[in-house]
């Protein structure tokens, strides 16, 4: 657990502390069996030789660059991961990134964790070995810490992002919930915008969070007047110990309706799912019914999967009347 004193005295600005408990607060249910949740629930693990480098597309790979976050979401799929690498073992696995680089890569994706955990000097360091990649053309750094940490994001760092790499650098920012569009949102994007970096949004669609087609117009809608582009809204994956975040994806589909006569076409996100078998993200609009919870996909690559969504969660018994 981690929780900023700046995050929570800016949703208490608007009232919305409450927020704080539902993405922020353990559960009881993260320590009880889970039979609906997987371990590898995007099927990332092992897709290349370093532990730091994942790769499930031609054209792209993820770079790890830290554990570490602002603030500790707890549905998060990576929750379990622990690692702090060093300079040296980054500059190995940017070592590996070259040798995919010759069959196709042209994108490093950093994340983690969040890497704007990291000083700027160290991210400078990670850029600039960057640079070494043949052919890499843009540099995706994915981060919360607007969101949570938004003192963290000065006129500083986004000059560092932007001088560092020949790459064009995108920044993509992780929202659950309008009120997260706090003030300290609004100066940190500035910086970033200031600096021309491009901005794009994901969010996780959650229950009893932003479950709701009013809650995520006003999400979407403000991200889009702020100058960044709402890109996906992702299905919540079935990490263990997070079923009470879980919907149905019919009802995921019926949200999405109602949002898209409520928000301008370019605020509109992708609604996706990320494949179990590490296949990848597909729009949820791909998915054919396939029996009761489940549903049939085309992969990226043309093959074919079942896609179970997770069981329902059974409810705790009613204590007795006595
Ligand atoms: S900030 Fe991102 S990486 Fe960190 S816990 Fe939240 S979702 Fe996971």
């Amino acid at each position: 657990m981690r929780f900023p004193r700046i995050y929570l005295d800016l949703l208490a600005e608007s009232g919305a502390e409450d927020l704080v408990r539902r993405i922020g607060w353990p559960d009881p249910e993260e320590t009880a069996p889970d039979p609906g949740g997987l371990d590898d629930p995007v099927g990332e693990r092992g897709s290349t030789g370093s532990p730091l480098v994942l790769r499930k597309y031609a054209d792209r790979v993820i770079l790890l660059v830290t554990s570490r976050c602002h603030f500790y979401c707890r549905f998060c799929f990576r929750s379990g991961m622990t690692l702090e690498p060093t300079l040296e073992e980054i500059e190995r696995a940017v070592a590996t990134i070259i040798d995919l680089a010759r069959t196709g890569v042209r994108e490093v994706i950093l994340s983690g964790g969040d890497p704007f955990v990291l000083s700027d000097a160290f991210l400078a360091q990670v850029l600039s070995l960057l640079g070494g990649v043949p052919g890499l053309s843009t540099i995706r750094v994915h981060t919360r810490a607007p969101v949570h940490q938004p003192d963290r994001v000065t006129p500083g760092l986004a000059s560092r992002l932007v001088e560092a790499s020949p790459a064009r650098v995108w920044v993509v920012l992780h929202v659950t919930h309008p009120a997260e569009l706090h003030r300290g949102f609004d100066e940190a994007v500035a910086h970033l915008r200031r600096a021309g970096i491009g901005l794009l949004s994901q969010s996780v669609l959650l229950a009893g969070v932003n479950d709701d087609p009013l809650v995520l117009a006003a999400l979407f809608r403000g991200l889009y007047e702020r100058g960044v582009k709402p890109y996906y809204l992702h299905h919540p994956d079935r990490v263990r110990g997070t079923a009470r975040f879980a919907l149905p994806i019919e009802r995921g589909r019926t949200l999405v309706r109602r949002l898209r006569g409520l928000v301008p076409g370019p605020a509109m996100p992708a609604y996706v799912v990320d494949l179990p078998d590490g296949s990848g993200k597909v729009p949820v609009d791909w998915l054919e019914a396939d029996g009761p919870g489940a549903w049939r996909v085309e992969r990226p690559d043309g093959g074919s999967l079942r896609y179970e969504e997770r069981p329902a969660v059974p409810m705790p018994e009613e204590p007795s009347a006595r």
